[in-house]
Order: structure tokens, then C-alpha cells, then sequence
């Protein structure tokens, strides 16, 4: 049984993660902006080092060392470029790129320790495509997949492996909220017509993919970013 961190494991598509590393055998702890209230969730914004460090030193404590990491908090944001300040630029960056940053360097001790370690970040099928109205948002979402090549080149040696799934047009509360403010560019049944699959992504289908790059089997797979996204970016 190894100890899993899983951020924004409280909603949508890190929510399924988590329960499915909990199916796969492993201690799940969740780090989440607002925990749902579960045992081992923690309140924690991703963004701030400090917050980081207390939870992963609290998750040590009571789960021991941290060899398995899933990063899933993401902060969304849908702006016309030239109206966008830097403040609110720099907050997206924060959470989604430096969150990874600090989450990665919280668990990696525990991981070079072991000898062994699992990370997936979870970044976004935008980040191949672009996205008008969400330049900060697919900036630092492609910064990810950058970040994941190189600690995987980085880290390998060690015995840890580092992948990115970047979903593509999953059913969860973001995805809604984006269609409610009308902000998809066409409705959820437009894009399913558009999809290869001819449905929407599920939590679980990116839960999956995460549940095999933790595997032992997938020992071999490192810097890889596996689309999951029903055909819609190749
Ligand atoms: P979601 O349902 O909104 O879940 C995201 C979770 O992350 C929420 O619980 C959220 O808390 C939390 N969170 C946000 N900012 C945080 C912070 N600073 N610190 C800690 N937790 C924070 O969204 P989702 O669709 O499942 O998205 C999960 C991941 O997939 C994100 O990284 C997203 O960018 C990526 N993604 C999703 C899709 C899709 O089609 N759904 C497509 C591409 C990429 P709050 O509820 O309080 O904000």
C-alpha cells in the first residue's frame, strides 16, 4: 500500500482520481481549495508554499512518505487577452503552474528516498490546441507539459516517473459552469456531434489513465503527455 497525494481531489475530474487510487489499494490524502469534507482532506490552497509544506508534513505524519502524486487543481479563466492584468495573469500561472512546483518539490524527498516515485499532472488538451479567451489559463497548462518532460529526463534516474494527462471536454462542475456562461463555443450536445468518440469525457476515463501511469507496469512510461480527450486533439 503506498500513500497517494491527489490536489483538487474534492471535485470533478481529481475527485475520480482519488477514488480510484483508493480502489487501487493506496492511502489517498486530498489537498483541496475546498474539501468536501471526506476523511483525509485537506484545506489547501496549492498556490501557497507554506500551505503545501504544513499538509504534505501533516500527510507524512499520518499516511507516511508521499511516493505518488497527482496534481488536479486548476484554476480556469475566460478573458479577452488585452483586458487581462497581469495581477490576474500572474493568479492562473500561480495556481496551475506553481502549484505543481511546489507540490512536486513537497513529495519529491519522500520519492528520492524510496527510490520510487509516481507523479501525474493534469494539464489540458487546450494547452496542444489553444483556446481563444484562455490564453493565461493554456499558457500555463503548456508550461505543465513542458515541466513534466524535464523533470521526467530529470528524475528517471531515481526510480520516478513523471506524465501529464490533459483532458479534453470531461463532464465535471468547470465544464458546466464554461457552458452556462455560454463560453464553449457551442453547446455540451454541439461538441459531443464534434467529438470522434461521440460522447463527453467522464472523470473516470482520465481516472484510468492516471490509475495505469501509477502502475508498476507503466515503469517504463516517463515524459509521455497522454491525451485523453475522445479524439478530439491527436
Ligand atoms: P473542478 O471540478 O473545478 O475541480 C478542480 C478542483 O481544484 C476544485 O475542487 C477546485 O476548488 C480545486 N482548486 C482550484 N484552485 C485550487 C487551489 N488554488 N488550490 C487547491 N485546489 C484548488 O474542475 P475539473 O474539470 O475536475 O478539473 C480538474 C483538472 O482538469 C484541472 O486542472 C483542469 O484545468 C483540468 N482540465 C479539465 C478539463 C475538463 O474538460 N473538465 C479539460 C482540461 C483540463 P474550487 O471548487 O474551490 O475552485
Amino acid at each position: 500500500m503506498k500513500t497517494a497525494v491527489v490536489t483538487g481531489g474534492s471535485s470533478g475530474i481529481g475527485k475520480a482520481i482519488a477514488e480510484r487510487l483508493r480502489k487501487d489499494g493506496h492511502q489517498v490524502a486530498v489537498l483541496d481549495l475546498n474539501p468536501s469534507g471526506g476523511e483525509l482532506e485537506y484545506k489547501v490552497d496549492v498556490s501557497d508554499r507554506t500551505q503545501v509544506d504544513d499538509a504534505f508534513a501533516q500527510v507524512r505524519e499520518q499516511l507516511g512518505p508521499v511516493t505518488i502524486l497527482v496534481n488536479g487543481a486548476g484554476l480556469e479563466l475566460y478573458k479577452r487577452f488585452h483586458n487581462i492584468d497581469f495581477a490576474t495573469w500572474q493568479k492562473v500561472v500561480d495556481v496551475n503552474l506553481g502549484g505543481v512546483f511546489h507540490c512536486v518539490q513537497a513529495a519529491l524527498p519522500d520519492m528520492l528516498e524510496a527510490g520510487w516515485g509516481r507523479i501525474v499532472n493534469i494539464s489540458s488538451s487546450s494547452a496542444q490546441s489553444g483556446q481563444q479567451f484562455m490564453a493565461p489559463y493554456v499558457s500555463s497548462k503548456a508550461a505543465v507539459n513542458g515541466l513534466t518532460k524535464s523533470l521526467a529526463l530529470e528524475y528517471g534516474p531515481s526510480g520516478i516517473t513523471v506524465n501529464a494527462v490533459p483532458p479534453g471536454f470531461v463532464e465535471t462542475p468547470m465544464l458546466h459552469r464554461s457552458a452556462e456562461k455560454g463560453l464553449l463555443g457551442g453547446t455540451i450536445e454541439e461538441h459531443i456531434q464534434r467529438t470522434p468518440v461521440r460522447r463527453a469525457g467522464r472523470p473516470e476515463d482520465i481516472a484510468a489513465a492516471c490509475s495505469f501511469l501509477i502502475s508498476e507496469e507503466a515503469g517504463y512510461i516517463t515524459g509521455q503527455i497522454l491525451g485523453v480527450n475522445g479524439g478530439r486533439n491527436t
